[in-house]
This record gives C-alpha cells, structure tokens and sequence, in this order.
C-alpha cells in the first residue's frame, strides 16, 4: 500500500519519501512468494497505480488469472516502486515516528510540529526525517500470532524454534519438503493460510516421496459450518477452494482436526519429538514438526509516541474496529471506510492497509485500494473527494461445503464472480457468527 500511497500523493503534487526496510519493494509479499492469491491480478492492482504504470510500457496481467506473491510483487508492486524512482528507498527501516521536540504528552504547538521520523539503514547509519504527514503501510507480516491458545507464546514454543515455523512451507523447496515428508506436522490456525498448509500436507502425503506425511490440524474451536469457510459459493472462487482443500484433506485422513485444544506448552520427549499440551491437560504425542498460522499482530513499538486512537481488542482505529470484527463480520460485509474512520486523535498519521485493520484477519488489496485515495485526498485538502469513498468486495457466503468431493484446485482462471455493491452505510446481515474470536478468519492469510 505504500507505493500505492505515493502514487496518489503525487497525483495530488505532494511529495512522498517511501521508506521499505526490505531490500526490494513489497519485501513481505516476496517473503510468501510461492503462495497463489485468492484474488485475481484483477482484484489486487489499484486503478491509480495502472495509470501511473501504463506510459512506461506496463500492461496489466490477465485480470482473471490469479498471482502468486512473487509475480504480485514482480510484475506490479516493483514495477510501481521504479516509476516511483528515488521516492522509494529500500534498505530503510522506520524505528520511531514522533512530533519534533513532542514526546506523546507534551501539547504546547503539537499540531504544528513537524513528524520526525527515526530511519535505521541496512549498513546500521541511523538517520532522522521530517514530514507533515505519515501514513503507516507498513503491514503485519513481521509480528505472526504465537501458538499459545491464550495469544502468549505457549511454554517452551521458543525453546523449541528449530521446530516451529509462522509460514505456510513451501514445499517445491527441496530442504523444506525433507523437512514435514514423512513426519507428523501439527497446523494450528483456521484461516486461509492453515488451509493451504492442510492442502500442501495432503499433497505431500499422497506424493512418493511423501509416504507417512500426516499433519494434526489444532482448533481452539469446534468444527461447524464455518469452519471451511465459503466453500464453492465464496465470491472469491480461489478463497473458497482453500477451505475445501483443507475438507478434503481432514474427509480423505491426511489430517485429523483436534478441537478445543488451546495450545499452552511445547515440550520435547525423550526423543527429541515435541509434545502439545493443552489447557485442559490433553497432550498431543509425537509431533515433530509445528507450522503456527494464527494470525498477524501491529508492530505499534515504532509509534510509541503517537497519540493513536486504536480499539482495545483488535487495535484497529476505533473507528474501523467495529466494521472488521471478525466477530461479526467476513471480509465481504466491511462498509466502504476512509480518512474518516482511519484517523486518530494524532492529526496527519494514517495506519493503512493490512496494518489498519490491526490482529483481524479480513484485510483484502482492494480495501487498501479505497483507504489510500481517500486519505491521499485528505493530505491534499479535498475532502469532498477524500469523503467519496465505495468499495466493492466479494462476500465469502459461508454454505456448507459439498461433501467431500474432491475440491477443485484453485485454477490459475476463473469467473470473477459479481461483486456486491456496498456504499456506505447498509445494514450488514451479520454472516456466520463466529463464537470466539477467529484465529483466523476466511481472508486471513
Ligand atoms: C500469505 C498472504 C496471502 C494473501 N492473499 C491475499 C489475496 O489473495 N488477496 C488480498 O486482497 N489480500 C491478500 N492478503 C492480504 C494483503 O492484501 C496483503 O498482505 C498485502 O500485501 C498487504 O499490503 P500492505 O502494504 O498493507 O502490507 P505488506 O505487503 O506487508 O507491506 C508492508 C511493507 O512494510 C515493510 N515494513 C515493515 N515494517 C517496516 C518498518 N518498520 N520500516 C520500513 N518498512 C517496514 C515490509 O518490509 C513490507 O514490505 C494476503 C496476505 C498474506 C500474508
């Protein structure tokens, strides 16, 4: 989103320095590079950033084929990041943003302080920026939930590191395939990246070279309708196939689901193998290996200074938090959101993207496409068009997932299905109702 951010500002004239601490533009997309989207090219390239793109050359991939993180980052979030130029420096990280000579309590002139921006570079020089706004794009990707069921690390989870993985593996990689083939793998989690992870397992298991592969798949909840998301009638056909492949990898026996089971110790046998126990005393034998997919948090330790106005459970803007509680809402029922919403008692700093929607687990591209024209509009003083925010999202409509017919893979084509128009704001029918808060929901990734 922060590329995204700058090609709006300087569609407004205004001047943007685009700090990544990567080493390449979208350095956390790259990181889940062997991943395929559930969203179409279509779906994950923003109108304003193709505009920018078009003169240099630049054409927009198949709309209805889906990419895999590495082509989104690549072909497009790349791409964006030169024509962007020397606004965009990689090696950059941001360690503290501030009101110059303001700590978080001092009012006198606060609002007519510049931001100070505290930047560390890769070759360790620690530099300092000012700027008249900040907008925070930098995502959730670093801070992944832990395996405690209580949202702590659960004892011994450090300890056991050499074992335990927050990605989902990529198994085209010959080590990391040497790693889980043949070996019992606990996945804890439920959302769209577990379900890849079950899907990934089951696929091993049935390869030659994967014989004996069984993955125990770690629910805090029961099973329900919900649980695999929206199946064949999700609007985002490759969302809805995920959940099927994890059906289908529980219906066919590559994966048992173990239920109300909230992870509070890791331990290791005398084998070396690991064993999950469970608040209520249940212990989970010969595990040898742990993939933890529970979710993402907001790294706010870089804000400290900053007055932020975030919602005590999700530490989304309190404005946002209760249109994306996954409590009560899928990524298809958030109502169109902008400047509004997004700001905090702080003038001129916006959390954007997967960041501004804090630990829930619904953000989707196109969101992030309507958040950034609208705040960029803000900074430049339109707030008739900052107000002017729609958003059209595709709903997942959770249905009972076909009986374990053979899911269909994810095609690299597929039908877009018609997206449902919501303006700002309708009724929302509350869809499944969730009864804990999702480890996990049907976008989280
Ligand atoms: C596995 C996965 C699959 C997903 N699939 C989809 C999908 O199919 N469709 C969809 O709509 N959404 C999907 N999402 C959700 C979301 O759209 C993506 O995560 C998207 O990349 C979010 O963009 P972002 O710019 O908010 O954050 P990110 O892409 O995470 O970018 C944040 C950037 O900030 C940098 N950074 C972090 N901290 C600092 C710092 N202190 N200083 C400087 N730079 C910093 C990081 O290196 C990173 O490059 C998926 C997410 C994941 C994790």
């Amino acid at each position: 989103m922060s590329n995204g951010s700058a090609a709006h500002l300087v569609d407004h004239g205004i001047e943007p320095a685009v700090l990544e601490a990567g080493p390449t533009a979208g350095a956390a997309v790259q990181e889940w590079a062997h991943l395929l989207l559930f969203s179409t090219w279509g779906e994950a390239i923003d109108p304003a950033a193709e505009k920018l793109l078009a003169p240099t050359g630049w054409t927009t991939p198949d709309e209805g084929t889906y990419p895999s993180g590495g082509e989104w980052a690549e072909k497009y979030l790349q791409p964006l990041a030169d024509v962007l130029g020397e606004r965009v420096r990689t090696g950059a990280r941001v360690t503290g943003v501030s009101r110059v000579g303001r700590d978080r309590i001092v009012d006198a002139d606060r609002e007519a302080q510049p931001f100070v921006v505290h930047v560390t570079r890769t070759d360790g020089v620690e530099e300092r920026l000012f700027a008249r706004a900040v907008i925070d794009a930098s995502g959730t990707w670093a801070t992944p939930g832990p395996a405690g069921g209580s949202g702590l690390p659960a004892l011994g989870e450090r300890a056991a590191a050499d074992h335990v993985t927050y990605r989902v593996p990529d198994l085209k990689d010959p080590a990391v395939r040497a790693r889980y083939a043949g070996r019992r793998t606990a996945v804890i989690g439920s959302g769209a990246s577990a379900f890849t992870a079950l899907a990934y397992l089951a696929d091993l298991a049935k390869a030659d070279d994967g014989t004996g592969t069984k993955a125990v798949w770690i629910l805090r909840r029961g099973l329900s309708g919900s649980t695999f998301g929206g199946g064949s009638a999700d609007q985002l056909p490759a969302r809805g196939a995920l959940g099927l492949a994890a059906k289908a990898a529980v219906d066919d026996g590559h994966a048992d689901a173990v239920t109300g089971f909230r992870t509070e110790a890791i331990e290791r046998d005398a084998d070396g193998r690991l064993v999950l126990v469970a608040e209520d005393g249940r212990r989970l034998e010969n595990v040898d290996e742990v993939i933890v997919l529970t979710g993402f948090r907001p790294d706010l330790s870089f804000l400290s200074e900053i007055r932020l106005g975030l919602d005590d459970r999700l530490q989304a803007p309190a404005e946002l938090a209760p249109l994306i509680d996954p409590n009560q809402h899928s990524c298809g029922t958030v109502y169109p959101h902008g400047h509004r919403e997004l700001a905090h008692p702080e003038q001129g700093i916006y959390l954007v993207g997967m960041k501004s929607y804090g630990r829930a687990p619904t953000f989707l591209a196109m969101t992030g496409y309507e958040q950034v024209p609208s705040i960029t509009a803000a900074l430049a003083g339109d707030t008739e068009a900052a107000d002017r925010v729609e958003l059209t999202l595709p709903k997942p409509e959770y249905a009972e997932a076909p009986a374990s017919s053979t899911p269909p893979k994810p095609t690299r084509t597929a039908e877009a299905a018609a997206p449902v128009q919501l303006t700002a704001p309708t009724a929302t029918a509350p869809d499944a109702k969730v009864e804990e808060s999702a480890e996990g929901g049907c976008c989280d990734a």
